[in-house]
């Protein structure tokens, strides 16, 4: 049973930034506005994210990482958000399998905190009353320790620090009340890299530089009226001045992180049409539908959506954005 759990565990979390990304949603949905990453070894050896959000009852802790254990009980009853939501209670439950999981959280009101570690799926021992800030503390250790062959392509392959930052500021793009941090501890104590982004605007400059950050356009459009296509769209995106290899599509629909590939494309012919020196541009979208316009794969790992009523929605976000560039043009 423990290799099937581990296998399964091994495709909801595929390397260090899946896990990063699951731990700093659940910061996000315990209402937290500071969150701080810090890594080891690409995020193989250590991974840490601390939240200043509502923290876990005692209560909760001994099943905090059973397998389909969620506190989100309102959005699981609903079958329409499992769907645009994916799964549900399955992350931290999955880090236990691969991985050492300690837990330090304290909720409001309360004297001290709790700490507790766990492994497969169980708390290795019931939890210890410890001295806490507001808040939640996750550190994972050794990930893939049991998974040699995962462990070893990781650790050959590139380093997941800068994918961990890139999605940090996507994070901080989208939650402009959040702030992020993350550092990066190497082989010395002398050798640590950190990113600060307590704005959605340092985030954009820290990451993708200051002459984006400068240079932003407001987009916005809605249909709220028209009851075929009801949607919300508002966003920044790059203009003349700015030019880079490939796109950077920063997209969240509904609240979470997606891409939609489709989009994206719609988005570049804009840009190579009315600024074909600045065809690589930056986007950041935020777009609100109907939970069950939106088809989500079910696969935990997978981002890519597609939309009910694609073609009408690319195009009232294509003919927008045309619209800002000409004018940007002139
Ligand atoms: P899900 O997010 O789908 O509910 P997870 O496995 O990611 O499932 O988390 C399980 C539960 O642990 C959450 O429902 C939540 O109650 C609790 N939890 C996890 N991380 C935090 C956190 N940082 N702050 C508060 N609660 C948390
Ligand atoms: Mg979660």
């Amino acid at each position: 049973e423990s290799v099937v759990n581990r296998i399964a565990a091994g495709e909801v979390i595929q390397r260090p930034v899946s896990a990063v990304k699951e731990l700093v949603e659940n910061s996000l949905d315990a209402g937290s506005t500071s969150i701080h990453v810090s890594v080891k070894d690409g995020g193989l050896k250590y991974i840490q994210v601390s939240d200043d959000g509502h923290g876990i009852r005692y209560e909760d802790l001994p099943i905090l990482c059973e397998r389909h254990t969620t506190s989100k009980l309102s959005e699981f009853e609903d079958l329409q958000s499992i769907k645009s939501m994916g799964f549900r209670g399955e992350a931290l439950a999955s880090m236990t399998y691969v991985a050492h999981v300690t837990v330090t959280t304290i909720t409001s009101g309360q004297l001290h905190g709790y700490r507790v570690s766990y492994r497969d799926g169980v708390m290795e021992h019931e939890p210890r009353a410890c001295a806490a800030v507001k808040g939640t503390q996750i550190v994972i250790e050794n990930l893939f320790y049991n998974m040699i062959a995962r462990r070893k392509s990781l650790q050959s392959s590139a380093d997941d620090y800068p994918k961990i930052v890139d999605l940090l500021s996507r994070f901080a793009i989208h939650h402009k009340n959040v702030s992020f941090s993350c550092k990066k501890h190497g082989a010395s104590t002398a050798d640590v890299h950190s990113v600060a982004m307590s704005s959605r605007l340092d985030a954009i400059r820290s990451v993708y530089g200051v002459s984006v950050a400068r240079n932003l356009i407001k987009v916005e459009a809605s249909d709220a009226n028209s009851s075929s296509s009801i949607f919300e769209m508002d966003g920044l995106i790059s203009d003349a001045n700015y030019s880079a290899k490939k796109t950077t599509m920063v997209l969240f629909i509904n609240e979470r992180l997606v891409e939609c590939t489709a989009l994206k494309r719609a988005i570049e012919i804009v840009y190579a049409a009315t600024l074909p020196k600045a065809s690589k541009p930056f986007i950041y979208m935020s777009i609100i539908l109907p939970p069950e316009h939106v088809d989500v794969n079910v696969h935990p790992t997978k981002r890519e959506v597609s939309l009910l009523n694609q073609e009408v929605i690319i195009e009232r976000i294509q003919s927008t954005i045309e619209l800002k560039l000409r004018n940007f043009n002139e």
